[in-house]
Formats: C-alpha cells, sequence, structure tokens
C-alpha cells in the first residue's frame, strides 16, 4: 500500500526527468503518475481522501508546469526594426530581371531623351494634373477661347484657386511657362533654353487602334536670339533621322495652334516604302506621315513668362510617341501599350 511518502518521492522523479521530455505533455502520461492514481482505491479509507488530495495536487502542478511551457513556446520571437534601414543589406529580388521588361514605351522614351540630350536639349518631367492656366492661359487660350474645346480633357470635380477644375493634362505643352521661367536667366547669359518633356497624357476619345484615352507626348520647346523656323525643321529632321536611323524627308503645311504663330503640321517621307508600296500600312501609299504639330513660339506665350518677344524668339513642337514607337515597330493598334497583355510585351 502506497504513502504519502510515495507520492512525494514519484514528484521528485518526475520533476527532475522533466527536461529530458522533448513534448512535455509527455510527462502527464508518465506510469508513475498513471500508478499513483491507480492506487487512491486501495489506500486506506480514513488515509485516501488525504493521500486522493497529495495526488491530485501533484498532478495539478505538473499541468500547471506543462501549460506554462506550452506558452513560452508560442511567444513569438522579437522583430528587429532597425534591419530594414540598413543601407548595405541586399534587396531581396521579388522577382527575376530575367523575368520582365521595360515597357516598350519607357524604352523609346530613354532612347529618344538620348536623341534630345545629346542635340543640347535638357529632360523635364510633367504632371499628371494641373490647372488651367498652365493647360491653357499660359498657352494664348484665353477663357472661352474656341480652340479650348478642341481638347477633350478630364477634369476634377476639385476647383484650383481660381474657381477652374483642375485638369488631367492633354499635351506636355503645359510645362511650357514653367520651363521658360525656369530657365529665363540662361537667356539673358546668352544661351538657349532648350528642353523637352517626355510624359504622359490624357484624353476624353473614343477609343480605336488610333486613339486611347492614355498616351505619350513630347513636348519641345528652344528659345533664343534670331531663332527661326528653318532651325525647327532642321532639329525635327534631324531627330527624326537619329531616331529611325535613316534619311528622310521632311514637308510642312501651314496649320493653327494657339500657342504658336505661324504653326505648321510637320509630315516625314515614309521610313517603312519611301511612298514605293501602294499597300504600306504606314503610310497608305501616299509616301509621307503626318506626324506632329510644331511652330514659332506665340510672343503671348513669351510675355506669360516675362520674356520680351522682341528680343527674343523661339519654336516648339508636340509629338505623340506612342505614334513613333509604333511606326518604328510597326505595331498596328495603339491599344497594346496600355493592355498589360504579356504576349504583347515580352516582345520587347
Ligand atoms: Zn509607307
Amino acid at each position: 500500500m502506497k504513502t504519502l511518502a510515495d507520492i512525494a518521492a514519484v514528484r521528485d522523479n518526475l520533476l527532475a526527468r522533466f527536461e529530458t521530455f522533448e513534448d512535455k505533455r509527455e510527462i502527464l502520461k508518465a506510469q508513475e503518475l498513471k500508478d499513483l492514481l491507480a492506487s487512491i482505491k486501495d489506500v486506506a479509507p480514513e488515509d485516501r481522501r488525504a493521500y486522493g488530495q497529495a495526488v491530485n495536487t501533484l498532478s495539478q502542478e505538473l499541468k500547471a508546469k506543462v501549460a506554462a511551457e506550452l506558452d513560452k513556446e508560442v511567444e513569438l520571437p522579437p522583430i528587429d526594426v532597425t534591419a530594414p534601414m540598413d543601407v548595405n543589406a541586399a534587396i531581396p529580388s521579388l522577382l527575376h530581371s530575367e523575368n520582365g521588361s521595360i515597357h516598350p514605351l519607357m524604352q523609346e522614351i530613354a532612347k529618344l531623351s538620348d536623341i534630345f540630350q545629346r542635340m543640347g536639349f535638357v529632360v523635364e518631367e510633367s504632371r499628371e494634373i494641373d490647372d488651367q492656366y498652365h493647360m491653357f492661359e499660359s498657352l494664348n487660350f484665353p477663357k472661352g477661347h474656341p480652340a479650348r474645346d478642341d481638347y477633350d480633357t478630364f477634369m476634377t470635380e476639385e476647383k484650383d484657386a481660381a474657381g477652374d477644375p483642375f485638369i488631367a493634362p492633354a499635351h506636355t505643352s503645359t510645362m511650357q511657362n514653367r520651363i521658360l521661367k525656369k530657365y529665363k536667366a540662361d537667356l539673358e547669359n546668352g544661351e538657349a533654353i532648350a528642353a523637352v518633356v517626355p510624359d504622359r497624357t490624357f484624353r476624353n476619345e473614343d477609343l480605336d487602334a488610333r486613339h486611347e484615352h492614355t498616351f505619350y507626348q513630347v513636348e519641345g520647346i528652344y528659345v533664343a536670339k534670331g531663332v527661326h523656323a528653318g532651325m525647327l525643321i532642321a532639329t525635327l529632321q534631324k531627330f527624326l533621322e537619329e531616331y529611325y536611323g535613316k534619311k528622310l524627308d521632311v514637308r510642312v503645311n501651314p496649320f493653327y495652334f494657339p500657342f504658336t504663330e505661324p504653326s505648321f503640321e510637320f509630315a516625314l517621307s515614309c521610313p517603312f516604302c519611301g511612298g514605293t508600296n501602294s499597300d504600306c500600312k504606314v503610310c497608305s501609299g501616299e509616301g509621307w506621315v503626318e506626324l506632329l504639330g510644331c511652330g514659332m513660339i506665340h510672343p503671348n506665350v513669351l510675355k506669360a513668362a516675362d520674356i520680351d518677344p522682341n528680343e527674343y524668339t523661339g519654336f516648339a513642337f508636340g509629338c505623340g510617341i506612342d505614334r513613333l514607337v509604333m511606326m518604328k515597330h510597326n505595331i498596328e493598334d495603339v491599344r497594346h501599350f496600355e493592355s498589360a497583355k504579356l504576349d504583347f510585351l515580352r516582345q520587347f
């Protein structure tokens, strides 16, 4: 017959072995403990109550010890918040570079920016939301000017300080006034203002193979003393010949834009067939491709930037980048660019 001393011995034994159990819950299934529980019924009735309580106390003690150990295991390790701040730490790669590619428009924007930089132009960024002063007023489209309606702009419900809605720029010409002001001091030092703005533009177009609501445009401006239209045509011709890597003929026809005077529509000889293929998809066999609008900067545009139009003249042009790239790579539908179709993008 077991006694309280047996319980104390089992307790000492189990506690001594506690650390050796990998899964601490196993101790609750130990044979010695089972024997103690089973022995309660054999103890003399007068001692049974105290004996049973002692066994129960030991059982509860072991359960509590196991529970405390399990709590310890689920405690999460602390996170070292200084690790991500370590500038020397290697940046984990989410996607290996061989699985992705630079978007064809971004590749071509880098190439055309490089050509313009080699020609002495600085490259400036545009904005994706702007005010009506920069979209229209500063470009000689005063309020109520009918040519404002030629641009199907997206507008916000929010109004600017003048009470007009903000707009998603329909051309990167919105940067002209800012660039003229930014580089005005160069003129006084006898240098030219020469900048291009290749960036994203938006128009509320009906979509088809030639029209997309989101597209890219490169605006160019050049201002100095004695700038004339011949310099504009030569600059554009040189740029296009560099871009397409071949000699091209160009042609200008009179046109109308509020921000240039005179204004021209600029066409180049078809880079694909030169007019020799009546089935050419690019020029329809006409041999000419109407590519962009350009002209001599209107005196009012210079005045809006505090530049004296009697002293300085300049030219400006705005060219659709999507169109340039479509012609270069023989892409038949402008909507591919914004489609995120991998089978299209993986070709570049
Ligand atoms: Zn052609």
